[in-house]
């Protein structure tokens, strides 16, 4: 290891502690802190996040960093670390010290506010904070288009920051695409709906029973519990400390079987990636996934095209209806597999299918360009809102909280973020495409074999962590880069096949 990498490793690994800290805590006010326990932690991760701040912005840090540019023999690690500490560094030095603290100070109310709008139906609560949280984004878009350009438009330095090199040309024709796939398949889908049956999934499926399926599913898909633990939350999410200890949650509903299977499978899948990253790189800035996009396709690689499949299905439906013999017992493997392929139309994004999840996406990422590189009221949000839901879903919010409220990534500040979902699940469905070409895919799943497959997205994907891009990753693996036509090939060939025999 060079000598003044060393150095600054040794600085990294105390950001990288309180880092973990920080993630604990917020594993734990989402799983099982008391109620009341809410006010002193907040106050311990203020004190924290300032040291966790000054760890890393300091004199100290940024002279090993300046030296670390003259050498010459670092290897591949050493410089995505180096590319990933210099990216916080030039971000946070663009912006004037007493502005960043403002936003800070705004951002650490504003999911408050948010949830107080949400909880009472009223965007006219939370729209002046969203503005403010516009504002400053927009400034400092302007900020880095002055001093560092490179950047069409403010959204496209928002974008990037997400997903690097990706840019709103690029998007615009990926989402135009996506369109004229989706908004047929969708009018298809509406006509024939009424011809499925699916009243099985809304019986009362015992939650104790539940979690001992979901245990089993995370287990079959190769989720190590010497590694990781699953616990339950509102929202499902992932998070991980290192590569030894990733955390997942799920949510159990008495009257929705398919909601925590499908959540265990697709957070399975984010753990998976992060369980996989090499021990080289794990506890560093460089020891999670490459991408938002990229540990997105691994989510819906296992949700949607493996774990909705009938491949997958056949030998673990059996399973199932063991466990839950009354409840299924008049039920067939044709209709649970068309029961949990059935699309859509629907308000929420975060219940929407296959099929229709990426207009969601679409509407969202619409929104957010014309208001990062226009001025648009916020009246004018709510009301393009709700006219592109009527315009891509035929379906139109008759309130607030199931309209622009529904999500929580605005009042976080975190705007440009949406499109990584659509990009997960067109890289998803290319890496799909790509399995068939390299394994038996389909068998391997009918005999209940995944660690062919783990294995094979250890070795091209998950061990590098952050120390590859997205592109660089795909190209490497398939020969090409990012590639829709996959995806809207999948959707075209799996929707047509389902509806057309109905
Ligand atoms: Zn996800």
């Amino acid at each position: 290891m060079n000598q003044i990498f060393e150095q600054l490793k040794k600085e990294l690994d105390r950001v990288q502690a309180l880092e973990m800290s920080l993630v604990l805590f917020g594993w734990d006010n989402a799983t099982q802190a008391p109620k009341e326990a809410i006010e002193n932690t907040a106050k311990a991760m203020g004190i924290l996040s300032g040291e966790y701040y000054n760890f890393l912005i300091n004199d100290k840090v940024k002279g090993l960093l300046k030296q670390l540019d003259q050498e010459k023999d670092l290897d591949a690690y050493e410089k995505a670390v180096l590319k990933e500490v210099k990216k916080s560094y030039e971000d946070l030095e663009l912006i004037p010290a007493e502005e960043y603290q403002e936003y800070s100070e705004l951002t650490s109310i504003s999911q408050h506010v948010w949830e107080e709008a949400k909880e009472k139906n009223d965007f006219s609560i939370f729209a002046p904070t969203l503005n403010k949280i516009i504002e400053f984004q927009k400034k400092f878009a302007d900020y880095a288009l002055e001093k560092k350009g490179g950047f069409a438009t403010r959204y496209d330095k928002l974008l990037n920051d997400y997903e690097e090199g990706f840019t709103t040309k690029e998007l615009d024709e990926f989402f135009e695409q996506l369109k004229e796939t989706i908004v047929p398949l969708v009018k298809m889908v509406v006509k024939k709906n009424d011809q499925i049956k699916k009243d099985y999934a809304y019986r009362t499926y015992p939650v104790e029973q539940q979690r001992e399926f979901n245990r089993f599913l995370a287990e079959y898909i190769g989720f190590d519990f010497n590694k990781g633990v699953i616990a339950e939350s509102v929202h499902p999410f992932t998070t991980n400390l290192h590569n030894k200890d990733v955390r997942i949650t799920t949510a159990y509903l008495e009257n929705l079987v398919e909601s925590a299977m499908f959540s265990t499978i697709h957070e399975g899948g984010h753990a998976l990636y992060e369980m996989g990253v090499d021990d080289a790189f794990t506890f560093s800035p460089v020891g999670g996934g490459s991408s938002m996009g990229m540990h997105e396709s691994q989510s819906r690689l296992f949700e949607n095209n493996i774990g909705r499949s009938r491949a997958f299905w056949e030998p673990v439906f059996p399973k199932l209806k063991e466990l839950f013999k009354e409840q299924l017992q008049d039920v067939d493997f044709d209709t649970f597999m068309i029961g949990i392929n059935k699309a859509e139309p629907s308000l929420i994004r975060t219940e929407a299918d296959e099929l229709t999840y990426c207009l969601h996406i679409m509407i969202r990422y619409e929104i957010e360009k014309q208001f990062m590189n226009e001025d648009l009221t916020m009246e004018e949000i709510k009301e393009l809102w709700n006219q592109k839901y009527e315009e891509y879903l035929g379906v139109a919010p008759t309130n607030d909280t199931e309209g622009v409220l529904q999500d929580v990534h605005w009042s976080q500040g975190s705007i440009g973020y949406f499109p990584s979902y659509a990009i997960g699940n067109a890289v998803a469905s290319q890496i799909y495409a790509h399995l068939k070409t390299v394994m038996p895919l389909e068998e391997h799943l009918r005999n209940g074999e995944l660690q062919p497959i783990i294995d094979y997205l250890r070795e091209h994907i998950h061990r590098f962590g952050k120390t590859k891009t997205m592109q660089q990753i795909l190209k490497d693996m398939t020969g090409e880069g990012f590639n829709p036509i996959y995806y809207t090939e999948y959707l075209k060939e799996k929707y047509t096949a389902i509806y057309e025999n109905l």
